[in-house]
């Protein structure tokens, strides 16, 4: 049972479901063909359709519904041979046609579900519905030397396409909420189905909550948030409105079912109107275009073709290289970083190591840059030989760090850099034992010490040996060829 984190503590249990529209990656608008990129001047990319002009036809876009059927598939949901578009009834300065076309009782796909690993535990939200829509256009009610007595309208987003992923009730945590948005975001980027760009209105969320009590059955009435466009705004919108329904319910007051818009700036929900029941819109089949058919090849196809998912890499990294959650969980984040993971892990047969100076030389020598994996000079190959190079004694541990740091400055191989630099340790026995034979003849006071009993002198000598190499000596080696010489009475 989850208590109501931010309300008056009377056990009162969240009930939040989202509806989340995110703009299509495609060209052209849901209907016509305009482009459906924004930048451009107000209301230069319209046509009779997009404007509602009388007699003005819609065409389905079939790029659209290629990308509706992918997010769809890349959700697991089940996706509807055939489909229907339906007209939803409302006014609005926005919507030139009076009706915004949508889908209704028979949308693209249902059943479906976003799940991740968090704090050991697997969260699942399960998606209901996805169906494909028109967005409206923008209504501008500030800004404007006359906006006092007069709003401004750029028909330039009417008719761009969304696809909208309804979820179940089934969050109750404003933070889970924000993460619920944020994973599937990053399925919608990864699938090239939508750029979601929050702060563009390219990914856009409203949220129902209500309350219920503890161990209750059924919720009370839901309020409805409208328009959150950015995780922020959709964590601090629910758990402001999760403290006013408590504060209303423990005074004894009644939830009303309103729609409300979230105003960042004194961090309250609004009221904007009452809340519509779907029978206020009069949805209806639209009768200018015929059922949505997408045949079981062309969803086959599109199956095929969708790339590895976010959660799916993180858990093929998990299981195949032995990572913890975190390790993995960094690693999987971009396609990119995994890939030039397993690269490096591969080049230096070593994927604890690869993970290692990742996350930590490499990362830090890249902040240190101003740069990123993305921009790295440094290719993963040459990290896997270097990690290599280090762990056979070619070069010691700092001097390997060193190395690395002239590979992102420079994008030179690691055996250049400590050929150039005299970086390469010495590992060969005879060269190391010729220089302590020379340093033990310069310190003949020492090593009588030693031979009396004062062994931590060895360290002593170690360290003027590793300074005749000029610190390229093995350590371990010089170390162990010390001791011998030390420890043979005949020296
Ligand atoms: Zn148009």
């Amino acid at each position: 049972m989850h208590p109501a984190g931010t309300g008056g503590g009377r056990g009162y249990e969240p009930v939040i479901g989202l509806e989340v529209h995110a703009q299509l990656a495609s060209s052209s608008k849901m209907f016509c063909g305009c482009a459906a990129r924004g930048g451009a001047p107000p209301n230069s990319r319209t046509c009779p359709t997009c404007l509602g002009l009388p007699g003005a036809l819609p065409v389905v876009n079939a790029r659209c519904v290629d990308l509706g059927v992918l997010v769809a598939l890349a959700l697991g949901c089940t996706v509807a041979e055939r489909s229907v578009f339906a007209r939803k009834h409302y006014f609005y300065p926005d919507l030139p046609k009076g009706y915004q076309i949508t889908q209704f009782d028979a949308p693209l796909a249902r059943d479906g579900a976003v799940s991740w690993v968090s704090d050991g535990g697997r969260r699942t939200v399960r998606v209901t519905r996805v169906h494909l829509e028109e967005d409206a256009g923008k209504s501008f009610h500030a800004g404007f030397p006359d906006s006092a007595s007069s709003a401004y309208v750029d028909f330039n987003r009417s008719g761009v396409p969304l696809v909208e992923i309804v979820t179940g009730p089934d969050l109750s945590d404003p933070a889970d909420a924000a993460e619920f948005v944020r994973r599937l975001r990053a399925v919608l980027v990864a699938i090239g189905a939508s750029e979601a760009i929050m702060e563009d209105g390219g990914l856009r969320c409203d949220a129902n909550v209500s309350l219920r009590r503890a161990g209750g059955r059924a919720p009370g009435a839901r309020t409805e948030i409208k328009n959150l466009n950015s995780f922020r705004a959709l964590q601090r919108a629910l758990e402001y409105e999760i403290a006013r329904q408590t504060a209303a319910l423990d005074a004894g007051g009644a939830i009303q079912p309103d729609t409300l818009g979230w105003d960042e700036g004194s961090g309250r929900t609004v009221p904007m109107r009452a809340k519509e029941q779907s029978d206020d819109y009069r949805y209806f089949p639209e009768p200018d275009l015929p059922p949505l058919v997408v045949a079981a090849g062309r969803i086959e196809r599109l199956r095929a073709s969708l790339p590895e998912l976010p959660e799916q890499r993180r858990e093929r990294l998990a299981a195949r290289y032995g990572l913890g959650a975190d390790d993995a969980a960094a690693l999987a984040a971009t396609p990119r970083t995994a890939a030039y993971f397993e690269a490096a892990a591969a080049a230096c047969g070593d994927a604890a190591a690869a993970c290692a100076w990742m996350r930590g030389e490499l990362a830090r020598r890249l902040s240190e840059a101003g740069s990123t994996l993305d921009e790295a000079a440094v290719a993963p190959d040459a990290l896997g030989r270097l990690i290599r190079m280090a762990s056979e004694g070619a070069v010691s541990a700092s001097a390997a760090k060193a190395i690395l740091g002239r590979m992102v400055e420079t994008g030179r191989e690691p055996e250049e850099i400590a050929a150039a630099d005299a970086l390469l340790q010495i590992s060969d026995a005879g060269a190391i034992d010729a220089l302590v034979a020379a340093t033990l003849a310069r310190f003949p006071e020492q090593v009588r010490q030693y031979r009396q009993g004062k062994r931590v002198i060895a360290g002593f000598l170690v360290g003027q040996v590793m300074q005749a190499s000029g610190g390229r000596a093995n350590p371990a080696l010089a170390d162990r060829l010390v001791r011998a010489r030390l420890d043979r009475a005949d020296q």
